[in-house]
């Protein structure tokens, strides 16, 4: 198939990109590369220079690149505690890219389309671990963002036919030998506790050790991203048979941010010193998936569902490239 990756440039959505391709798709990368990185582009995939909050840029994209049978959509503000603070960078922006998005998506003819979403839905769930099926209370305005453009691919089916597979991820971590994840500022806990161990800060600030958890510190589920990648290559090919569908994607096994800092520690063997600050709005207690559904419908597992297996090849990106994407000197 053809697919459309728009963020292709990122940390999930260039992994995506190079796993399509590996699987013999043709692959087209959409990003504004105001987060991304050209460098993580695949070599095989096209490129195109877009901000999709601009709708001629769209127009000129399907023009450029005609046929294709399915978009992924990863371009996204994502940061919850960002979006606790500027809201409609995240109620606007990420609805204007999606709208304009979806609009030209049916005006040329594409009727598969697989949205990242988000845990940050399932703010106060009722079932631990969380089915597609648990209520739907966004934690923050991205929360709350995603969840809409969900809404909008309901009525986008309703009316114009397009099929959708909505993937709410709980905490992508990992990487391979060529891709990984690095943003500025970097605000996710795997990589700057890698960067301490990199020597690169002296110490990883945990926010809150009053949550009701084991250690009083959050506990999240970290899926690896090359089982992320896995589950939106099945989604998108089992559209036609399965029809619109929602998954939820994790391991199914919490940590908590204490014993990710003890896991890196064994990985790295780097002491990785850390101190307590205050909670981070927007951060529920407890996050962990149930991926019961796209196990049983589409026959999805994780092969790399061991937290030392996730930080572990994190870590072996950023020693090989203990800068990021980030050209030296
Ligand atoms: N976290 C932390 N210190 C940091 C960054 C993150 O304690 O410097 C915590 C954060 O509060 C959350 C967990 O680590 O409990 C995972 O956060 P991250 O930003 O990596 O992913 P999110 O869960 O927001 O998608």
């Amino acid at each position: 198939m053809k697919i459309l990756v728009t963020g292709g440039a990122g940390y999930i959505g260039s992994i995506c990109a190079a796993e399509l391709l590996a699987a013999g798709h043709e692959v087209v990368v959409f990003d504004n590369l105001y987060q991304g990185h050209r460098e993580a582009v695949p070599a095989d995939a096209a490129f195109v220079e877009g901000d999709l909050r601009d709708s001629d840029a769209v127009v000129r994209l399907f023009q450029q690149h005609r046929g294709f049978d399915g978009i992924m959509h990863f371009a996204s503000f994502t940061l919850v505690g960002e979006s606790m603070q500027q809201p409609l960078k995240y109620l606007r922006d990420n609805l204007v890219a999606a709208a304009n998005l979806l609009e030209h998506a049916v005006a040329n003819g594409v009727g598969r389309f697989i949205l990242s979403s988000t845990a940050n839905l399932f703010d106060d769930p009722v079932i631990i671990p969380i089915d597609a099926d648990e209520r739907i209370v966004p934690g923050s305005p991205y929360g709350e963002s995603k969840y809409f453009i969900e809404r909008m691919l309901f009525w986008f089916e309703r009316i114009y036919g397009l099929k959708y597979a909505c993937l709410r991820y709980f905490n992508a971590a990992g990487g391979t030998p060529d891709r990984g994840e690095h943003h500025e500022p970097e605000l996710h806990l795997i990589p700057i506790v890698l960067q301490v161990a990199l020597g690169q800060r002296e110490k990883v600030v945990i926010f809150g050790n009053d949550y009701p958890t084991k250690d009083g510190t959050c506990v999240r589920d970290y899926i690896h991203v090359l089982d992320l990648a896995q589950a939106h290559i099945l989604a998108l090919e089992a559209l036609d048979r399965l029809g619109s569908r929602k998954y939820n994607l994790g391991n199914g096994n919490g940590f908590t941010n204490l014993e990710v800092v003890e896991t890196a520690r064994q990985v790295t063997g780097h002491p990785i010193p850390y101190e307590f600050g205050p909670r981070r709005p927007g951060d529920p207690a407890v996050l962990i998936a149930s991926s019961e559904t796209i196990r049983r419908e589409l026959g999805w597992t994780p092969r790399f569902p061991d937290l030392e297996q996730i930080i572990g090849s994190a870590w072996e990106w950023h020693r090989r490239h203990p800068h990021g994407y980030r050209r030296q000197g």
